[in-house]
C-alpha cells in the first residue's frame, strides 16, 4: 500500500501530543487569566449604555442602544430606557463607539507562503483585530493547527476560536506539498483519519480532478465536514453540481469563463476578467446556480489588493508587526513594484470587477462570507479590516459589509449561536472608537475585544507580536 507523504509526515506528528477535543468553557480560561492577564478579563455582568450598534443581521446601524451581557452571553440588546439594566451590572458609557460582532473570518489561515504555521503570534493579532471566530481555510501542518485550537479553547493561548482543517487536497501538477490522490480509497482514509482528530473543513486546490473532488465531498459530507476550493482546474458550475460548499476568492478564481480551458484541466487565460459582462446573462445564471446548489463565495479582496502595484503599500501598524524577513520581502517587492506600476492600472481594473461580481452575488440573495487570506503584507486580522474597508468601497452599506464578515461567517461555519449582537448568543463582540458607518477606517480603532465571557485588550496583544508576524 502506498502512503501519501504528506499524511505520513503529519501521522508522525502525532507521537507530539494529540490536540485536545475538548470544547471547554469559560471555567478554564479562568485559570489560565490568572497566570498571564493579557489572556482576557472575565467579565461575569455588563451594561453598555448609549452605543452604536451594527448587530451582524443586516438590519442598519442602531443609535442609543443597551447591550447587557452576562456570563459571556448577550442577555437583553435595545434602546437606552428600555432595557433594564440588573443589579451589580458594570455600567459602561459606549458613547461615541460602535459595537459589531466579533469578526468570523472564513478564509483565516494559520499560514502564510514560506511560513507553515503562523501559530500563537497570528492568532493573538486575529484576536486583537476583533476577529473572534477563523476558519483556517486549509492548513499547512494540521497537527499544528489543531494543537493551538486546542490551547486556545483551554485558555491556555490568546486567540479566536479555531475551526481547523485538514490538508489541502489538490491534483497532478499541482503543489507538491499538498494531498495529490493517489487512489479513492486513500482519499477516504486521509479524511477518515483528519475528521477523527476533529477536523470539519476539506480544502481543494487548483489542479484538484472533478472524479477526486466529487470523492473528496462525499466522504467529508458522510462525516459532517464540510469542502471549499480555491478552483481552477473544475468550474464554479462544475463543482456546485458536485455539492462543494463554499468557494474562495470569487471571480479571480472562475475558470467558468476561461479562455482556451480545457475540461478538469487548470489552464487556459485569465484575461476574460478584464471582458466579461458582469452584469450580464451568463454570470446570473452561474451565480443562481451558486444560489440554487447553496454555495456561499468568500471574499478575499484585501490580498488581492496587496498585489496592486498602485496599492501595495503596508502601513505602519503592518510595518511594525511584521518579522525582519517578512519586512524584507515587502520592500523588495515594493521596489519591484515601483518599475512596473503600468500593471498596476489592469489589476486595480480587475479589482473593481471582482468586487461587482461579488454585489451581484449578494444581491441576488447569495451568502458571501469574508477572509483575509494573509500573504504579502496582508496580514492575519489586518488583513480582515482591510476588506471591511474595500467592501465598503465595492458599494455595500455598512449594515451589509458587517453582516458578511460576521453573520455570513457564522451561517457558513453552521455556528448559529455567535455572528450576531442578539439576546441570547454568545457575546463575540468589538468595542469600536467612532462611528463606523460614517467612516470605514474606525474598523481599525478596537478598544476592546470580547469573546465568551473574557475582555481582551489589543494594545496588550499587539505588543506581543511586534516584528514577529511572519517570522
Ligand atoms: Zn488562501
Amino acid at each position: 500500500m502506498k502512503i501519501l507523504p504528506l499524511f505520513f509526515i503529519l501521522a508522525v506528528f502525532s507521537a507530539c501530543g494529540q490536540p485536545t477535543s475538548d470544547t471547554s468553557g469559560p471555567g478554564e480560561v479562568k485559570q489560565a487569566s490568572a497566570v498571564r492577564p493579557y489572556f482576557g478579563v472575565e467579565e461575569p455582568l455588563l451594561a453598555f449604555v448609549h452605543a452604536t450598534v451594527i448587530d451582524g443581521t443586516g438590519r442598519g446601524l442602531a443609535k442609543g442602544q443597551t447591550v447587557v451581557v452576562r456570563a459571556g452571553r448577550f442577555s437583553a440588546v435595545g434602546p437606552d430606557g428600555e432595557v433594564e439594566i440588573p443589579q451589580g451590572a458594570k455600567l459602561i458609557d459606549a458613547g461615541g463607539k460602535t459595537l459589531i460582532p466579533g469578526i468570523v473570518g472564513v478564509h483565516n489561515h494559520l499560514h502564510m507562503p514560506g511560513q507553515p504555521f503562523t501559530g500563537e503570534e497570528a492568532a493573538k493579532l486575529y484576536l486583537a483585530s476583533g476577529v473572534t471566530t477563523i476558519q483556517t481555510c486549509g492548513a499547512a501542518v494540521p497537527y499544528l493547527e489543531m494543537k493551538l485550537a486546542g490551547r486556545i479553547s483551554d485558555g491556555l493561548a490568546a486567540g479566536p476560536d479555531v475551526v481547523a482543517s485538514g490538508p489541502y487536497f489538490t491534483g497532478p501538477g499541482g503543489n507538491p506539498q499538498m494531498v495529490i490522490p493517489q487512489s479513492e480509497a486513500a482519499i477516504r482514509d486521509t479524511i477518515r483519519y483528519w475528521t477523527e482528530r476533529g477536523v470539519e473543513w476539506f480544502k481543494v486546490y487548483r489542479h484538484i480532478r472533478p472524479e477526486d473532488l466529487a470523492i473528496i465531498i462525499d466522504e467529508a459530507h458522510r462525516r459532517n465536514a464540510r469542502v471549499t476550493g480555491h478552483l481552477c482546474s473544475v468550474t464554479f458550475a462544475q463543482a456546485a453540481r458536485i455539492g462543494i460548499d463554499g468557494i474562495e476568492h470569487g471571480l479571480n478564481s472562475a475558470s467558468d469563463f476561461r479562455n482556451n480551458k480545457t475540461g478538469g484541466l487548470c489552464d487556459g487565460s485569465r484575461e476574460y476578467i478584464d471582458s466579461l459582462d458582469i452584469s450580464g446573462e451568463e454570470v446570473g445564471r452561474l451565480l443562481q446556480l451558486l444560489i440554487d446548489e447553496g454555495v456561499f463565495l468568500a471574499s478575499t479582496l484585501s490580498i488581492y489588493e496587496s498585489g496592486i502595484p498602485t496599492r501595495a503599500y503596508a502601513d505602519e501598524r503592518t510595518l511594525q508587526a511584521m518579522a525582519p524577513a517578512l519586512k524584507a520581502d515587502y520592500e523588495e517587492r515594493r521596489a519591484r513594484y515601483d518599475e512596473t506600476m503600468e500593471t498596476g492600472a489592469v489589476r486595480e481594473r480587475r479589482l473593481k470587477r471582482i468586487m461587482a461580481f461579488e454585489r451581484r452575488f449578494f444581491q441576488m440573495g447569495g451568502t458571501l462570507a469574508a477572509g483575509a487570506d494573509p500573504g504579502r503584507h496582508n496580514l492575519p486580522g489586518y488583513g480582515d479590516q482591510r476588506n471591511y474597508e474595500l467592501l465598503i468601497e465595492a458599494g455595500f452599506i455598512p449594515a451589509e459589509a458587517v453582516k458578511i464578515m460576521t453573520g455570513n461567517g457564522a451561517r457558513v461555519l453552521g455556528k448559529p449561536d455567535i455572528g450576531t449582537i442578539e439576546a441570547g448568543k454568545r457575546a463575540d463582540f468589538v468595542v469600536l472608537e467612532g462611528n463606523l458607518a460614517q467612516k470605514p477606517s474606525c474598523i481599525r480603532n478596537v478598544v476592546q475585544v470580547f469573546k465568551a465571557g473574557y475582555r481582551y485588550d489589543p494594545v496588550a496583544l499587539i505588543r506581543e507580536v511586534e516584528g514577529k508576524i511572519g517570522e
